[in-house]
């Protein structure tokens, strides 16, 4: 099933400072979770401990069951597509249009060229369409990624992320480049993919106020522990 378990995760960059010091709980079916804290207290390395750009020095990261903690090369690399990300700078191609943007997923510059030697199979185009129709893009198929105002821009991150069909989605930032009007409308959206098809969310956030009213919970992090996990309206002002 879709889940993520992080158990007793820990990450030194230097030997003898934690930065994460054993940070635990689970994720699992349609949730919206989210990770609050000052900043300096481990939200990134924690996301990126998950997506695993980098290693924990100790702990385990299970998604959907599968420990992805000590793969490395092509099974890393694999690994990393059970995980749908969602960027506070949205990360599109620029110079590509929206629907190869959501095809050729989170894919740097150099491979989206390489796949496009490869064939798409017409289901895949048809997925992607039907996306960019769900995220409220469907004039823009065709439209260049550098052409859109912010907030398209992240409805087009969020169609790439379902895309890849992914175990878990995570949003580090999502909102914190877009206006509130349009930050309270991409929390609306992200809800509703994670709702609609059973996928835990997974967001790094600054803004509590956003978090209180979009999450269902909250995991709040101080000095690199887990200081509050649980439903937003048992959140304490001070957090
Ligand atoms: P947050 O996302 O909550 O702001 P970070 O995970 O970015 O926190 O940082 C947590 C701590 O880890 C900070 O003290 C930061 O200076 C340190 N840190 C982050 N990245 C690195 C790195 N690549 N090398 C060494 N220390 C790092
Ligand atoms: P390529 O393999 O074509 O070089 P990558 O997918 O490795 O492209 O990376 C493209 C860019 O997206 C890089 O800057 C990388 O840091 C970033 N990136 C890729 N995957 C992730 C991820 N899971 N989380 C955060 N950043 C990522």
């Amino acid at each position: 099933s879709r889940s993520l378990t992080v158990n007793n995760v820990v990450k030194e960059y230097v030997a003898g400072t934690q930065v994460l010091k054993g940070i635990s709980f689970e994720v699992s079916g349609r949730s919206t979770v989210a990770i609050i804290g000052p900043s300096g207290t481990g939200k990134s390395t924690l996301l990126r401990c998950i997506n695993r750009l980098i290693e924990p020095t100790g702990g385990e990261i299970l998604i959907a069951g599968r420990d992805i903690t000590k793969l490395s090369g092509r099974e890393l690399r694999q690994a990393r597509h059970y995980i749908g990300m969602v960027f506070q700078e949205f990360n599109l191609v620029e110079r590509l249009s929206v629907i190869e943007n959501v095809l050729c997923g989170r894919l740097g510059f150099t491979s989206v060229w390489r796949a496009w030697l490869r064939k798409y199979h017409q289901e895949d185009i048809d997925r992607a369409f039907e996306l960019i129709e769900k995220v409220g893009l469907g004039d823009f198929a065709t439209a260049r990624a550098d052409s859109l105002s912010g907030g398209q821009r992240q409805r087009v991150g969020i169609a790439r992320a379902v895309m890849q069909n992914p175990d878990i989605i995570m949003a580090d930032e999502p909102t914190s480049s877009l206006d509130p009007k349009t930050s309270v409308e991409i929390m609306e959206l992200l809800n509703e993919f994670s709702a609609d098809q059973d996928i835990p969310l997974l967001i790094n956030i600054h803004d509590v106020n956003l978090a209180k009213r979009f999450a269902d919970r909250i995991i709040g992090m101080s000095e690199g522990h887990v200081v509050f996990d649980g439903k937003p309206e048992e959140l304490k002002d001070e957090h």
